[in-house]
């Protein structure tokens, strides 16, 4: 099984993927995390992508999909994954689709208004040290500017600014949405409300995992 999770920046693919991913035991593959890394450990790669991040573009497709390839190869993604922030081109839809195209697939939309999104990636904080996320209007923390999981200082990403979150939204719509209308010809696509706190929309979330995951029959049984 393959979960993509779909959306604009700010839909919150990545606080609700970490909840999948606890919850049905798929590890969360984010290539935005993968990045991010490899920035802060300035291999080469991390070099390439750094400048592009940070001005809101989309790091080459090639980059991108020899990553996932590599970390989807690992045993502990035999069983299932869940992938956030890729594909984000049609050719990286396709380079998937190549790389492993056995496992039944699902891909949902996180929808949500366009007027919320930029409040909620301008709240947002993550944890410099285990990369856990917050959002400063909606969590409150047990202690200021800390993680409540392990302690680590809680930090803007250097692209959640608004210059950089106007441009993410322009390559969002003219990139990556077209990746939408791919996987609506494939019967794979599905939509979940995305307003509301986290709990309520890991709520219809999992309503149509477990739907999913019971195969046809029982889907059949259900309705
Ligand atoms: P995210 O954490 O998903 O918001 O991604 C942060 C940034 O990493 C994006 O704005 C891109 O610069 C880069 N990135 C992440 N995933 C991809 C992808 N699938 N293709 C190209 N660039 C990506």
């Amino acid at each position: 099984m393959r979960i993509i999770l779909f959306g604009p920046p700010g839909s919150g693919k990545g606080t609700q993927g970490d909840l999948i991913g606890r919850a049905y035991g798929f590890p969360k593959i984010s290539t935005g995390d993968l990045l991010r890394q490899a920035v802060r450990d300035q291999t080469p790669l991390g070099k390439k992508a750094e400048k592009l991040m940070n001005q809101g573009q989309l790091v080459s497709d090639d980059i991108v999909e020899e990553m996932v390839r590599e970390r989807i190869s690992s045993p502990d993604c035999r069983r299932g994954y869940l992938l956030d922030g890729f594909p984000r081109t049609v050719r990286q839809a396709r380079g998937l689709e190549r790389m492993d195209g056995k496992k039944k697939e699902i891909v949902i939309e996180i929808e949500i208004r366009p007027d919320a999104l930029a409040a909620r990636l301008l709240g947002r904080r993550v944890c410099s040290r285990c990369g856990a996320i917050y959002n400063l209007d909606l969590n409150r923390l047990k202690q200021e500017g800390r993680c409540d999981l392990c302690g680590g200082s809680l930090v803007q990403r250097p692209d959640d600014h608004p210059d950089v979150i106007r441009e993410r939204m322009r390559v969002y719509r003219e990139q990556t949405e077209q990746v939408r209308d791919y996987y609506i010809s494939k019967s794979v696509y599905r939509k979940v409300d995305g307003s509301g706190g986290v709990e309520e929309v890991f709520g219809r979330l999992k309503l149509l995992l477990d739907a999913e995951l019971a195969g046809p029959e029982q889907r059949k049984a259900r309705a």
